[in-house]
């Protein structure tokens, strides 16, 4: 299976592409996450850009997800979380792979704020926390798997959200033109979204 998840910031794509992932055995490629983890002379600027919420170049992204794209890892199947975020990144994928399936998974703007203004990560493992909603962590600031601090990331700030909200609304959101999608609605409970999504790809 190749497949796409569409969504706005907080809506919980992130949660579950992985959890979808493991459950069919496919490679989950977060475009956030493999731009968090450049290094070398890059970095700076690249987190510069990010923590305004702009994106990053379109020859970049395409560069980095190419790589892990080509991944033994990556070989029976992937989900894109992040990625096409605009209509020249799915001009640029199509030349790469096909897709069979898009899933948007969607939420309001108010929601989208709510969320995002009480998401934390384990600066260790990874794993995703929101103090205004759920999970929360059992002691405050601390991964209840690992013990790793809680951080907030930098782009998780409401002027940056704003913009990145700008951002999809204006370019992401077009992609849903450019594929046949199919909308899961994203402010139930995460059980629900899941089971939602797992319908859907049956
Ligand atoms: P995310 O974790 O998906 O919210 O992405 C965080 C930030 O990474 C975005 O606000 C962009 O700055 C950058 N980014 C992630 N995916 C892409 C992409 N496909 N194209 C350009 N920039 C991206």
């Amino acid at each position: 299976m190749k497949l796409i998840f569409v969504g706005p910031q907080g809506s919980g794509k992130g949660t579950q592409a992985k959890r979808i992932a493991r459950k069919f055995g496919l490679c989950h490629i977060s475009t956030g996450d493999l731009l968090r983890e450049v290094d070398g002379e890059l970095k700076t600027e690249v987190d510069k850009i990010m923590s305004r919420g702009d994106l990053v170049s379109d020859e970049l992204i395409v560069r980095i997800l190419k790589e892990k794209l080509e991944s033994d890892e990556c070989k029976s199947g992937f989900i894109l979380d992040g990625f096409p975020r605009n209509v020249a990144q799915v001009e640029e994928l199509a030349k790469i792979t096909e897709i069979d399936r898009v899933v948007e998974i969607a939420i309001s703007d108010e929601e989208s704020v709510r969320r995002i203004s009480g998401r934390r990560g384990c600066g260790k493992c990874g794993a995703i926390y929101n103090i205004a909603t759920a999970p929360k962590p059992k002691v405050e600031g601390v991964c209840d798997d690992c013990g790793g601090e809680l951080i907030q990331r930098k782009d998780d700030n409401e002027e940056a959200l704003r913009e990145r909200l700008k951002v999809y609304h204006e370019d992401t959101e077009s992609i849903l033109e450019r594929y046949t999608s199919v909308r899961v609605d994203g402010e139930q409970s995460i059980e629900k979204v899941f089971e939602g999504v797992v319908e859907v790809l049956d």
